[in-house]
């Protein structure tokens, strides 16, 4: 079968031909029919997250059941989403209610499969779903509803399902509450129509790229602004001169967690989304963090439980209560994945996603 495999770090993706093993005990084939691409596949091929290579990229993705090992429950054709976190349900994590921080996830990528010429295969996040087909284990795929569109249902294994629980879980949002949204990528246009369905508002939308600007619109921003250095006085101009309750930095950069934490009221919340490096430092006075009584958090996978939130989100993005239209910038082939990755690279749309023909 065919994948999207980057071969070392900084080099150029491209579409190769490989083999995966069959589905041992209590793991499936899964066909795959859409995949997004994520920040996260670029930190994967520059490097950031530090995985092994030759790694095939990809960990937003829906597809169909194809073949199940032994003890496999799921049934041949049952439709799923992908989880790049699966719960072990054991860890003291798990155990305490938190499974997005299981113990046993902690690897950016593990051995799966081969190349044509027989070199051990690394998997993104277990996955390594840019490609025609995928075999994990079963806890990595929830089971979905029949019939939702490909290429919106991908999107919940990542970038809906880290917005929609950032806005939930982690920052509990409530109707009537102020929001401002910083980075918007496909998480952060996650967040915009997530903080939408919690009623917030004013929901202001921070962007570099004023080209941004229709698709935060469109997403369920009330307000586009550019990010620069006006930025916290255009935020308290629009917020009876406080700053936001909530702001959620999308894009996973020290400067523009500053921006978050300047943007936010007094007693208000940030919450970092954007994963960034290890090497960037957040600087903030001894005297700024008492006095401004603010609480900065992070929000890894949104938070989320995905075995029981992403079919929540299936059955609403079934029911036409979750419209995630706005976030498909379009669909791309395998063949065309590197050129949507060098677009996404370059900050242009919001989510490209690989579909592939039935
Ligand atoms: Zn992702
Ligand atoms: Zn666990």
């Amino acid at each position: 079968m065919r994948a999207l495999v980057v071969r070392g770090r900084g080099a150029t993706p491209a579409v190769e031909e490989v083999r995966l093993p069959a589905p041992g005990p209590g793991e499936l084939r899964v066909r795959i029919r859409a995949a997004g691409i994520c920040h996260s596949d670029l930190a994967m091929v520059d490097g950031t997250l530090a995985p092994a290579y030759p790694l095939v990229l990809g960990h937003e993705a829906t597809g169909v059941v194809t073949e199940a090992g032994p003890g496999a429950r799921l049934a041949v054709g049952t439709p799923v989403v992908l989880n790049w976190a699966p719960a072990c349900r054991d860890c003291w994590h798990c155990r305490h209610g938190e499974p997005w921080l299981c113990a046993a996830n902690t690897a950016a990528s593990v051995p799966r499969g081969e190349t044509a010429a027989g070199e051990p295969l690394q998997v993104t996040l277990g996955l390594g779903a840019l490609a025609e087909e995928v075999v994990v284990p079963e806890r990595a795929a929830v089971p979905v509803p029949p019939g939702l569109p490909p290429a919106e249902a991908a999107l919940l294994g990542c970038a809906v399902l880290t917005g929609a629980g950032a806005v939930r879980n982690t920052a509990r949002v409530a109707a009537g509450e102020s929001v401002a949204v910083i980075g918007l990528g496909g998480v952060g246009l996650a967040v915009l129509t997530a903080a939408r369905r919690a009623g917030a508002a004013p929901i202001l939308a921070v962007d570099v790229v004023e080209a941004k600007r229709e698709l935060a619109l469109a997403a369920g921003a009330t307000d586009f602004l550019r990010s620069d250095d006006t930025l916290g006085k255009e935020v308290r101009a629009r917020t009876g001169g406080r700053g936001v309750d909530h702001a959620f930095e999308c894009v996973g950069r020290a400067a523009t967690i500053r921006a978050a934490w300047r943007a936010t009221r007094r007693g208000g919340a940030v919450t970092v989304v954007g994963m960034g490096g290890k090497d960037d430092l957040l600087s903030l006075s001894a005297l700024d963090v008492f006095h401004s009584a603010r609480t900065l958090r992070s929000s890894v996978y949104g938070s989320t439980d995905p075995d029981r939130e992403v079919p929540e989100l299936a059955a609403a993005l079934a029911a036409g209560d979750l419209d995630l239209a706005p976030l498909v910038s379009g669909t791309v082939s395998l063949a065309e994945a590197p050129e949507a990755l060098a677009r996404l690279a370059r900050g242009e749309g919001a989510r490209w996603v690989v579909t592939f023909p039935d």
